[in-house]
């Protein structure tokens, strides 16, 4: 069996953070370097051996992540190195506009470690569930440290990992960083309660379904009563009965493991019902849905909205020729050098047929023509299936509002590229001004 080396290099100053991705990263077989910033000094930006992927934490690198981005892109050696960005935004579209230079994945913070995992393998084209650690470590938050010990013993005993908060100012620390799989709450800590850490973890939306058990000594029925009013999920009386932990801690876990499965089934067909089997591009479904959402968007924002429809020329001479199996070959590659060529919030997906369209939030009628003719280009250069294709596309483009009213987008980009079409093929035209 050969041994892959497998090296991560980690941009984070967090020691919490620092401490999480490592674990993570070396448990999926990476060897781990840390870097806890970067200096003013661009030549320490490179790192010494290009990494299998970098793990970066925006808050961490001290200068612009996406001006980081194009500089390793520049570099030889670092050139498309995959990038983990970890951020508290998760919408960051400047930084998304790096997405020209390399692949990259986006991890908001808190993170949970096996979604983390995932995202690396699926970043690296690995097995989805390559060595994916099963749970996420269990904070416990309690100020007695024996209890906490014993606690932590339990929930070893159940194969969950924990992390110890004395503090609810630890705790906080914590939760910036980590998104536990259950949460073992003390009442009376030192610098709060634990009933306002219920409240404050129901309140948010991102944490609000964390299994919460409160632990405490205070078993009065009027304050378990303001547990389970806080949100928590059960409530276990100290001194704590090995059984009853054992029982009730296993049935948090089982239901939230349950509703897990049931939210993880939803998106699975959510993403088979707007997805393009044959291209794995969004299918027109979903492109309808997009372009509502886009034009509302737009509106609000005052920010334009790019379309691109591209037809592939003369295809239908491929499967007369090749036949149909070539054909779905062409069109599946082409599908992927189409992604490779927009950014990761565009949105690229198979129209119906030999026909593509693609979403281009935020372009002008200048972004959006050199998209269209980066695609273009790229499409003529390339060969297409085992039998070294060649392939031309013919596309028609519109911008709302400069030269289109969001209605005509799909009609005004449809009547350019016929006006392609009709012009000779191989080309890109504009939809003439509303
Ligand atoms: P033009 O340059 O004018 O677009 O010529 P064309 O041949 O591409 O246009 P036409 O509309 O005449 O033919 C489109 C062809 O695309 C016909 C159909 O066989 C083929 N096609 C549509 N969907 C699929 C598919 O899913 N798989 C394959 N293999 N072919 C498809
Ligand atoms: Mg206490
Ligand atoms: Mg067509
Ligand atoms: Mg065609």
């Amino acid at each position: 069996m050969n041994i892959v080396k497998k090296n991560a290099l980690i941009i984070e100053s967090n020691p919490i953070a620092i401490k999480f991705l490592s674990h993570a990263l070396k448990s999926l077989g990476f060897e781990v370097a840390i870097k806890s910033a970067l200096s003013q000094n661009k030549e320490d930006w490179l790192p010494t051996l290009p990494p299998t992927v970098l793990v970066m934490d925006t808050e961490a690198l001290g200068i612009d992540t996406k001006t980081y981005i194009e500089f390793l892109d520049t570099d030889n050696a670092n050139h498309k190195t995959p990038i983990v960005v970890i951020s508290k935004e998760s919408t960051d579209r400047d930084i998304k506009r790096a997405f020209d230079a390399a692949e990259i994945r986006y991890v908001q913070r808190p993170m949970e470690l096996p979604a983390f995992q995932r995202t690396v393998n699926d970043l690296l084209g690995w097995n989805r569930n390559q060595r994916v650690a099963k749970r996420s470590p269990a904070l416990i938050v309690e100020d007695v440290n024996t209890t906490a010990m014993i606690v932590q013993k339990l929930l070893d005993v159940l194969g969950v990992e924990s992390i110890i908060c004395h503090t609810v100012a630890e705790f906080d620390a914590q939760m910036d960083v980590i998104y536990p799989e259950i949460i073992s709450l003390d009442l009376y800590l030192p610098d709060g309660n634990g009933l306002e850490i219920c409240k404050k973890v129901r309140s948010l939306k991102e944490i609000d379904e964390l299994p919460i058990v409160i632990v405490s000594g205070n078993t009065e029925m009027d304050t378990v009563v303001e547990c389970l009013r806080a949100g928590a999920n059960d409530h276990i009386s100290k001194p704590i009965i090995k059984e009853e932990f054992f029982a009730r801690v296993s049935n948090v876990l089982k239901i939230r493991a349950l509703q897990k499965s049931l939210q993880d089934q939803q998106k699975m067909m959510e993403t088979l019902a707007f997805t393009d089997p044959l291209t794995n591009l969004f299918n027109r479904t979903y492109m309808d849905m997009a372009l509502r959402r886009e034009t509302e968007r737009t509106r609000r924002s005052n920010s334009p909205l790019g379309l691109l429809l591209i037809d592939l020329d003369s295809f239908k001479k491929v499967n007369d020729t090749h036949g149909h199996e070539t054909g779905d070959e062409v069109l599946r590659e082409f599908g992927f050098l189409l992604r490779k060529k927009i950014r990761s919030y565009d949105v690229p997906c198979r129209f119906g047929g030999e026909e593509f369209c693609v979403l281009l939030p935020g372009s002008t009628a200048a972004n959006v023509v050199t998209v269209a003719e980066r695609i273009r280009k790229a499409c003529e250069e390339s060969t297409f299936s085992a039998k070294q294709l060649k392939q031309t596309i013919s596309i028609g483009t519109s911008v709302f509002p400069e030269l289109s009213v969001e209605q005509n987008l799909i009609t005004d980009a449809d009547k350019a590229l016929y006006s392609a079409k009709q012009g000779g093929r191989n080309r890109t035209i504009v939809s003439l001004p509303k």
